[in-house]
């Protein structure tokens, strides 16, 4: 571990030997995944390989049987070895979840709240931040995804993509360290796409923000990630910089992938 740590500048998340069953199914094998501060990590691969669950424990939605993994330095997962320490595991991952903010393919947003108050929600019930605050930080991030005025509408009165970039500002309303996307884009009409993307390729290129995308769209992952995962039944089988692993990959694995998705 203390190798890899030494090969990052600033580790954000540090996955080493993850393995994850469900049952007597295993679905994560030996993941081992460092992403540094400010990097855009794009994660690919066929459905069922793991993408997922791996966002998921990282989240600390899910524990993980073997292996550890760090989040901002901080310990977090690892082998439950007896109730003692599962205790201590789950009060820190409350914390930490806090400050990872995360976008799923379904954007669920409250139906019977305004875009605002969808945003101002969190911050104001988790983290104590004042009313007028809340909404003045919630208006300025509409405004970052492109909806200033929409600030009153309720989410069946916006289009997926724009429900979508609700969402995105409602997890960076929590000023999280660590945006995490699952398939932002893959429940959205065609044409709804691209406003999605655009917000999360101008996200990555603020530079402030740590992300992980598992995403379909590998020309997003193409343009705007620092480096692409390939992932298939439960392996990371290649990562690489964008170019080297879409247009040489090393595996045979990686190249039927994309010679079927490209
Ligand atoms: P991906 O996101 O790459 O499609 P997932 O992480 O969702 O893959 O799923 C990996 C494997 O784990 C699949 O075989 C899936 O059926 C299984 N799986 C996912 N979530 C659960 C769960 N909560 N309980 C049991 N099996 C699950
Ligand atoms: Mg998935």
């Amino acid at each position: 571990m203390s190798e890899k740590r030494e090969e990052m500048q600033n580790p954000v998340v540090e996955i080493n030997g993850v393995n994850k069953s469900y049952g007597h199914h295993q679905v994560l094998y030996d993941i081992d995944l460092t992403v540094d501060r400010g990097e855009t990590v794009c994660v690919i691969g066929p459905s069922g390989s793991g993408k997922s669950t791996l966002l998921r424990c990282i989240n600390f939605l899910e524990e993980i049987d073997a292996g550890q993994i760090w989040v901002n330095d901080t310990l977090i997962g690892y082998r439950v070895a007896n109730g003692r320490l599962h205790e201590m595991r789950e009060r820190e991952a409350c914390k930490q979840r806090v400050d990872i903010g995360m976008v799923f393919q379904h954007f669920n947003l409250f139906p019977h709240m305004t875009a605002l108050q969808n945003i101002t929600l969190s911050p104001v019930l988790n983290k104590g931040v004042p009313k007028a605050e809340a909404r003045a930080h919630g208006l300025e991030l509409l405004e970052r995804v492109g909806l200033k005025g929409r600030e009153n509408h309720y989410p069946s009165q916006l289009s997926g993509g724009q429900q979508q970039r609700v969402a995105i500002a409602r997890a960076l309303a929590m000023k999280p360290f660590l945006m995490l996307f699952d398939e932002p884009t893959s429940a959205l009409d065609p044409e709804l796409v691209g406003e999605v993307l655009s917000v999360m390729r101008d996200l990555a290129k603020s530079g402030s923000m740590t992300l992980i995308v598992v995403t379909h769209e590998i020309g997003f992952a193409r343009e705007v990630g620092d480096r692409v995962v390939f992932m298939d039944e439960g392996r990371v089988v290649e990562i690489g910089p964008p170019e080297k692993l879409l247009d040489s990959p090393k595996e045979e694995r990686t190249k039927a992938f994309l010679s079927a998705v490209l």
